[in-house]
């Protein structure tokens, strides 16, 4: 599957002589109402007819041999994959890369001289690693996964706790006081298992699962750091079967992600009217992005603008018209009927986090304020009176 460093080393893939074709294909077998191969046929032939006077004959030439590349490597390779599959590829150049993808990837094709990440950066959501944890007293069952894979990675057992019904009479108290010493040891040893796996492998949300009690002494005993992550709590028994851990977690998430992206747009709201620290609508986006300063963008992920890049330092540019230069090396701009894809590269090249705003309720919020916008590194109104 591929990684967010993947995604980051291909964003700066260029190539000056040899185009560089992106393919993206759903390949979901679970959907036996679909095709995939039909889908690519149509893909590839699409974008044969599609090669513009942008491109010489010699590199059309090339475009060309490797949409036969691509097309033998499917019907040769394509039962490899399952899910959502990228192809990188631009043989003159050296270029020739394969990469798994969640299935939630759209299909498409584009030809340019960098590789087009967009679809890429929208999907990284679903590799963001979290860990579920199972507690109960006396034992836990730890799972790693994301929105689209899950593992058990451990179980621990810790039985030794007196069980908690088999005393009364005299000694009741002394075995509460014991019952509990001992489960406080054994929330201590799970918490340092969940520090020990974050070391080793960070992950961004914990959930636990357990009686609300058990989980309240459980959160005291987690190191300051992974109790930050944690993320919300799963009604579920020790014994629940790995679907029903996964399932109820990716809810735990969606619903985290949701409220992040809410959180956002309320900020971005109230940081854009006062003019402090966040721009709304395509053109102010633009100029924050031209300057560095998005550290969240905040997008419609169905919005589409027209502007310009230019391509000779690809930097992304309003559109204005009349303007044929490039603003900050003179270079020749290309007039594009949608820009945000390169917004949304840009943004992430600079470090900036993404927020893609995927449903009908997502998207309401943001429609008042232009589709796009963002939070900013620095204040504006320092700016102006800098
Ligand atoms: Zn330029």
């Amino acid at each position: 599957m591929i990684t967010r460093a993947d995604v980051e080393r291909l964003s700066r893939l260029t190539s000056t002589e040899w185009p560089i074709i992106s393919l993206f294909l759903r390949v979901d077998k679970e959907r036996i109402d679909e095709d995939y191969t039909i889908r690519l046929k149509n893909l590839l032939r699409q974008a044969a007819d599609d090669l513009d006077d942008r491109f010489d004959s010699r590199q059309r030439q090339a475009v060309l041999a490797d949409l036969d590349r691509i097309r033998d490597f499917f019907r040769d390779e394509g039962s490899r994959f399952g899910r959502g599959v990228a192809v990188i590829a631009a043989s003159n150049a050296g270029i020739w890369e394969v990469h798994e993808l969640p299935r939630e990837v759209e299909s498409k094709i584009v030809i340019d001289f960098e590789a087009h990440v967009a679809p890429m950066i929208r999907i990284l959501e679903q590799l963001e690693p979290f860990v579920t944890c199972l507690i109960s007293r006396d034992s836990a069952r730890i799972f790693y996964g994301r929105l689209g894979t899950f593992e058990q990675l451990q179980q621990i057992v810790d039985e030794d706790v007196p069980g908690q019904h088999e005393q009364g009479g005299w000694a009741q108290a002394r075995y509460e006081r014991h019952i509990d010493e001992h489960a406080r040891m054994h929330f201590k040893r799970v918490a340092d298992e969940l520090s020990r796996l974050f070391e080793q492998q960070p992950y961004r949300w914990l959930i636990l699962g357990g009686p609300d009690e058990v989980v309240a002494a459980f959160v005291e005993q987690l190191h300051p750091y992974v109790r930050e992550r944690h993320a919300g709590t799963v009604r579920l028994l020790m014994e629940a079967n790995i679907n029903e851990v996964h399932a109820d977690s990716c809810e735990i998430i969606r619903r985290w992600l949701r409220d992040e992206k809410a959180r956002a747009i309320e900020m971005l709201r109230n940081e854009a009217l006062s003019g402090d620290q966040g721009v709304a609508g395509i053109d102010a986006t633009i100029d924050a992005l031209q300057q560095g300063q998005i550290l969240t963008l905040i997008v419609d992920d169905s919005f589409q603008a027209p502007g310009a890049v230019c391509q000779h330092c690809g930097s992304v540019q309003r559109k204005d018209g009349t303007d044929q230069q490039c603003m900050f090396c003179g270079g020749p701009l290309r007039q594009l009927t949608d820009v945000v894809a390169a917004i949304v590269t840009r943004a992430f090249q600079q470090g900036a986090n993404l927020l893609f705003l995927t449903t009908p309720e997502e998207r309401e919020p943001m429609e008042e304020l232009g589709r796009i916008g963002a939070l900013l590194r620095y204040s504006l109104s320092n700016q102006t009176n800098a």
